[in-house]
């Protein structure tokens, strides 16, 4: 595929892997069309056209991949563990509906390339019940028990895709995310997830203070820097391999350990107050990067802390003018969503 001239669409590109992935594209010479049903949020697109699309329905996906030789399907209804574990219908409804739509309207328009996000909640439950997990490999994910809802639909589409490209000859990618965290995500509202939610609170926090965390704060994760995350995507979608990888760091945290070093960074220290009735996910889940590495002779770089750093340093800048106006004792009264 040439670079040069290469038309590609990203969608989801107000979300946040989208407008990181946006960048990148642009970055690296591609003309970009971007389609949301939001303006970018937190920095104006650098996409060559920005449409305003709701995905979920079908002449809309025709409209989004006409003329364009590549797809990045990154739009998707979504959002940390409470969000999902309290959305099931609507999520499946709104990623089903988008998913199936883009896949087709893909194939029809001779798209050459397509790429769907996947995620770690494909992995089934029954090996992710101790914080000392397994990391999970790609060939975990059957015999299937993904996260009832948001990983169904993952998991459908997931089959959807391969039955594409036996079917259709559509070539596809599919990309199973472990945790993407970084600056310009969401960070309150409901829909973030845990580094975020941490960092906020963590920024909101005065020296000494206590703030709420989900679970016990035992359960484990892996975490990955977004800068590494785009890097892997698009590596995925110049190589042939045509089955779903892994894209995450592997390397466990607890909770607790992610708080503490949040508040390192901030230099702050911080209680934490455990909420053991809140939802908090399964209780480990890592990454095996051995076919990473091996697909695309490459694996994430960045580190957790220096991620941590940075993610923190662009929470902070946000939060500080809101709480400056509000000029009110901080609480930690909100919650982190895992
Ligand atoms: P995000 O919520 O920031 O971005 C998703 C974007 O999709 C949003 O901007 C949203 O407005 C858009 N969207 C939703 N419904 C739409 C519709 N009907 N029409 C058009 N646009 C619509 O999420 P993200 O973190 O950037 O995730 C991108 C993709 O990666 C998603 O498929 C998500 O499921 C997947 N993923 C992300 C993670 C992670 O850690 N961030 C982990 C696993 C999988």
């Amino acid at each position: 595929m040439g670079k040069q001239q290469q038309r590609v669409l990203v969608s989801g590109a107000g979300g946040f892997i989208g407008h990181h992935l946006t960048k990148f594209l642009k970055a690296h010479g591609y003309w970009v069309r971007g389609v949301d049903l939001k303006d970018s949020e937190y920095e104006t697109t650098p996409a060559d056209e920005f449409l305003i699309l709701d995905l979920r329905r079908w002449e809309n996906t025709l409209k989004a991949v006409a003329g364009t030789d590549a797809v990045y399907n990154l739009a998707a209804n979504m959002g940390g563990i409470g969000f999902i574990e309290h959305n099931k219908a609507v999520i499946m409804h709104d990623n089903v509906l988008i998913n199936v739509h883009m896949l087709e309207a893909a194939r029809q328009s001779g798209v050459q390339r397509y790429l769907y996000t996947s995620s770690a909640c494909i992995y089934p439950g029954y090996l992710q019940k101790s914080p000392q997990v397994t990391p999970l490999k790609e060939e975990d994910a059957y015999p299937a028990d993904p996260e009832d809802g948001y990983g169904w639909e993952k998991l459908f589409s997931e089959r959807q895709c391969r039955h594409y490209t036996e079917d259709y000859g559509v070539e596809t990618r599919v990309v199973r995310f472990h945790n993407i965290f970084g600056p310009l995500g969401t960070y309150d509202g409901g829909r973030e997830k845990s580094p975020a939610a941490i960092c906020r609170k963590v920024a909101l926090a005065s020296d000494g203070d206590e703030i709420e965390v989900w679970g016990d704060g035992e359960q484990t994760r892996s975490y990955c820097y977004i800068d590494d995350c785009v890097e892997g995507i698009y590596r995925l979608m110049q190589s042939d391999f045509g089955e779903p990888l892994n894209l995450g760091q592997d390397r466990l945290v607890t909770i607790n350990q992610l708080v503490d070093m949040v508040a390192a960074i901030a230099g702050k220290r911080i209680r934490r107050r455990h909420n053991l009735s809140a939802p908090q996910g399964v209780r480990g889940r890592n990454s095996d990067n051995t076919k990473l590495r091996e697909v695309l002779r490459w694996e994430p770089q960045i580190s957790l802390e220096e991620g941590l750093r940075r993610t923190y340093t662009w929470i902070e800048q946000q939060v500080r003018p809101k709480e400056e106006l509000r000029a009110a004792t901080v609480g930690s009264t909100s919650e982190v969503a895992i």
